[in-house]
């Protein structure tokens, strides 16, 4: 119901109650005092009877009563004055005349009580009030009662019954009673207008500021509440529309902000402030997440975390992660469906070996199939789910394109990715310079691993790498090979051909060790022209086996040098792990000593230590 309703309502009703209220007061008041009023003219008529027939009695007219009744009952408004005689004057005088001995039953009633009865009976359609009231006897003042009548004090002597007209009364108080109803309503119902009349502006502001909260409530901010009124009113409205004026602007600037911040299209019709806190949620959970990745250790943990978030707060179940490596033009999937995972779930698996077949990659652009279905032939399963769309966005590092992010989903919940595009892309862009520092630094540690002219590792990688392979070797209870070895005679190379001969040399040695040990084995520069080759999970008859395949590979290998082909030779020291020594570092120096006897006994050989070759003086 609304507040005009309900305050019109109101009024009227307090109105109505009052004029009820007044009416019934009035009604009761007024026959109240009329019957009080009729009772005291009955009891002073009875008096005067009394009165009249004690004096007639004194002075012997006492049968002149009739005469004087009958002139009573000529009186206007007494319609009629009955005399009754008690029985103790029946007993004593007789009884009486003939209209003093009917006696009805209230006459009866008030002789045997001694007790008056007055009240309204209804005749002829009309009202008239009856009054019956006893004279008793009294033995005390002028004339005492019993010095005539042979009686005791307090004896009903007779009684008189009045019938007297109320209805000039009753028109009298119906009058009055509606003339002050109709008084008293008029002002009830000029009060409950003017009360309404006054209420009106405050019900139409109050409706005015109703309006303008709820479109607030719902974002918009433009409601105002219009009133030419100078008074309180008038005030409230005006700092109303300051207020709404100021939050409008206000939270436009803020979203307008925010909204750059994380580079969102806020649509045309939009809930500010729902909008608005939304973005901000967004901000700080961007804020810790990219804390978080700062503090991460590897790309690796960073993809985790992106993971996580893809699952937990965006509801995305489906998706990979490919990095791009703009050398190679190839791409690599690092996480598939949340898990770390090296395999093309969803693409064709031609993009891993051409990265330019992603469409993604290729353009820098995000790729949305929601808005443009089959829009990228690369895109080549949607597994078990029904409809599925992707949406690839390219993730730019260092102005071009480090990593993929392949969104999947399927037909239904498509429309709700759509709506979380611009936050997972914060996340993303978020994401891009961490993951591009963190990928420098792992390239940056990565080369320091690794000698540049042979691409081998060299020997701080073999120091860091020591430990993980004794305990590896330690927990499978295998052993392990440690070949050294050394050009023979490559100085001579230098000498002759020149230092970058010398170095073509050393490339060409380090393939033929590359190719002649498997992926499993490590082929690392120890020094300038020596090698350390660890043959994994081997015993020494296997490892001399292969150390003889390797120098047997080199001694038959022509190298290529400009203007000239040459054939050198390795001369190559073996020790095993741990059958040699138990310390990875000792294992080494023996396969060092081996390569020096091997050197010693006239190159171009495979020596395995033997304690005998470990002289005092090998030993400082
Ligand atoms: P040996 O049979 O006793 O091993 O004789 P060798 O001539 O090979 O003697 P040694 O192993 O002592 O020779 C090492 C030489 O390798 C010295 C150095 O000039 C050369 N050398 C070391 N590193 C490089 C390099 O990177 N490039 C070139 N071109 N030469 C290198
Ligand atoms: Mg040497
Ligand atoms: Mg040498």
């Amino acid at each position: 119901m609304s507040l005009t309703r309900k305050t019109t309502l109101f009024f009227v009703t307090l109105a109505s109650l009052v004029i009820i209220a007044l009416m019934a007061i009035g009604l009761y008041s007024f026959r109240h005092i009329y019957l009080k009023s009729v009772e005291n003219q009955a009891k002073t008529a009875a008096e005067i009877v009394r009165v009249y027939l004690t004096e007639a009695m004194l002075n012997g007219t006492i049968d002149k009563r009739k005469q004087f009744m009958d002139r009573l009952n000529a009186v206007h408004g007494l319609l009629s004055a009955d005399l009754f005689r008690g029985p103790d004057v029946v007993a004593q005088h007789g009884p009486g005349l003939q209209s003093e001995q009917a006696q009805d039953a209230v006459t009866a009633q008030v002789i045997a009580s001694g007790k008056p009865y007055f009240g309204l009976i209804e005749r002829d359609g009309g009202y008239l009030f009856r009054a019956s009231i006893p004279y008793k006897a009294q033995n005390e003042g002028t004339p005492n009662c019993l010095s005539c009548h042979k009686t005791r004090a307090g004896t009903v002597l007779g009684v008189i019954s009045l019938h007297i007209s109320v209805e000039e009364q009753r028109i009298e108080a119906a009058w009055t009673v509606g003339i002050v109803i109709a008084v008293i309503s008029f002002f009830a119902l000029g009060a409950a207008v003017f009360s309404l009349r006054t209420a009106r502006p405050l019900i139409a502001i109050a409706g005015q500021v109703q309006e303008t909260v709820d479109r607030a409530s719902k974002g918009d901010y433009r409601g105002r509440i219009e009133t030419d009124r100078n008074d309180e009113l008038g005030q409230i409205a005006a700092s109303m529309n300051r207020l709404m004026a100021h939050l409008s602007e206000g939270l436009t600037a803020i979203s307008g902000k925010v909204a750059q911040l994380i580079r969102y299209n806020m649509p045309p019709i939009t809930n500010l402030l729902d909008t608005t806190i939304e973005m901000v949620d967004c901000l700080g959970d961007v804020a810790a997440f990219k804390q978080a990745i700062e503090e991460d250790e590897t790309t690796e943990e960073v993809y985790a975390r992106l993971s996580r978030i893809l699952r937990e707060e965006f509801l995305v179940d489906h998706f990979s992660i490919y990095e791009v490596s703009h050398s190679k033009n190839r791409m690599q999937p690092v996480v598939v469906d949340g898990a770390p995972d090296q395999n093309c779930r969803w693409c064709d698996p031609q993009i891993l070996l051409r990265a330019d077949g992603c469409r993604a990659k290729r353009t820098g652009h995000p790729v949305d199939s929601v808005m443009t279905p089959d829009i990228c032939t690369a895109f080549s399963t949607c597994g078990s789910l029904e409809g599925c769309r992707h949406v690839c966005i390219p993730v730019i590092q260092s102005g071009s394109v480090g990593s993929v992010v392949q969104l999947i989903t399927d037909g239904v919940q498509a429309p709700l990715l759509q709506k979380m595009m611009p936050f997972i892309q914060v996340y993303l862009r978020e994401s891009a310079p961490v993951l591009e520092s963190k990928r420098l630094m792992d390239s940056l540690r990565e080369n320091s691993l690794r000698d540049p002219m042979t691409g081998l590792h060299n020997r701080r990688f073999l120091q860091e790498y020591a430990d993980t392979l004794t305990t590896y070797s330690d927990r499978k209870k295998s052993s392990f090979a440690v070949l050294m070895a050394d050009m023979d005679y490559f100085k001579q190379v230098n000498d002759t051909y020149g230092h970058e001969a010398g170095d073509t040399t050393l490339k060409q040695l380090a393939m033929i060790l590359r190719e002649s040990t498997r992926a499993s084995d490590l082929v690392i520069r120890y020094g300038g022209e020596e090698f350390l080759i660890l043959l994994r999970d081997l015993g020494e008859e296997a490892a001399m086996a292969t150390a003889e395949k390797i120098r047997d590979g080199v001694e038959k290998h022509r190298i290529q040098l400009a203007g000239a082909v040459i054939n050198k030779t390795i001369s190559i020291g073996v020790a095993i792990y741990p059958d040699d020594s138990t310390t990875f570092w000792q294992v080494v120096k023996y396969a060092d000593v081996a390569l020096y006897r091997a050197k010693e006994a006239g190159r171009n050989r495979v020596l395995h230590f033997q304690p005998e070759m470990w002289t005092e003086q090998d030993r400082y």
